[in-house]
């Protein structure tokens, strides 16, 4: 069995612009989540690369997206500058089969937005305090290895109301020091395509130092796996009266020509 091409991608700013961050993260967001997930896989099922900003089509060619069957997204500061033309590019993709892990912030990247069709706007305070990360789906895959709850000593907090789609799957609920809730993890079909939005991270916490964090992405690469392909996803294809499975004969008047490829 070919190994599941993982890409990571990172719009790669605050690492780049911020000293703290930079120190905690040196090579980057994405590096960190593709060795933490690398560390996890000691059966080898996976293939990890990772992909940024600033890279000839953001990293996301359609040779490569192509290959790719699953997607983590990491971005905060520059969701305005990815190119509609890759949104476009990857909604296609979830659509026909490719998984996607939204991470964090990502909240409010396009292809986020896109994809839920809501505000997916929510509630935040940055003050470092404690988050428990409640499994609330103790049979679902992603948390395979997890235990009750993952304790994050410094985080930044996110509060409900989470303007999301009613997930499919709820897998993790966070409780907050200060009091706040809010659905850390939600798993949703678009198309073919797996969705998980996972809430830790942000760029000053070492969240994605943290094994069991790890261990959550890795599930969650293995989760969003494709399982199967609808190539043709995007076209509603007219099948004509000849080649109907069974003969059948023309009734009433047609709106469109009988040769006709797609709908109009
Ligand atoms: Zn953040």
């Amino acid at each position: 069995m070919s190994k599941l091409s993982v890409v990571i991608w990172n719009e790669n700013v605050h690492e780049q612009v911020n000293a703290d961050v930079k120190k905690i993260y040196p090579h980057g967001i994405h590096y960190a989540i593709a060795e933490g997930v690398r560390s996890r896989d000691s059966d080898g099922l996976l293939e990890v690369s990772t992909a940024t900003l600033e890279q000839p089509e953001h990293g996301l060619s359609e040779e490569r997206l192509e290959k790719t069957d699953v997607l983590f997204w990491w971005g905060h500061r520059a969701h305005g500058e990815v190119d509609d033309k890759i949104v476009d590019r990857v909604q296609q993709r979830v659509l026909a089969g490719m998984g996607l892990v939204v991470l964090h912030s990502a909240h409010f990247s396009k292809i986020f937005k896109r994809l839920m069709g809501t505000s997916c706007a929510l509630k935040w305070r940055e003050a470092g305090e404690r988050e428990r990360l409640w499994v609330v789906n103790p049979g679902h895959p992603i948390v395979r290895g997890i235990g009750k709850c993952v304790e994050l000593e410094n985080a930044e907090m996110y509060g409900e109301p989470f303007g999301i789609p009613t997930p499919d799957e709820q897998v993790f609920i966070s409780w907050f020091e200060g009091g706040e809730v809010f659905r850390s993890g939600c798993c949703w079909m678009r198309g073919n395509g797996k969705i998980f939005y996972f809430r830790p991270g942000h760029e000053t916490y070492p969240v994605f130092h943290n094994a069991q964090i790890h261990q959550i992405l890795y599930n969650a690469a293995l989760w969003a796996a494709p399982q199967g392909a609808w190539d043709d996803v995007m076209n509603a294809r007219n099948v004509s009266v000849e080649k109907a499975r069974e003969k059948i004969r023309k009734k009433g008047v047609s709106l469109h020509s009988e040769n006709e490829e797609g709908f109009k």
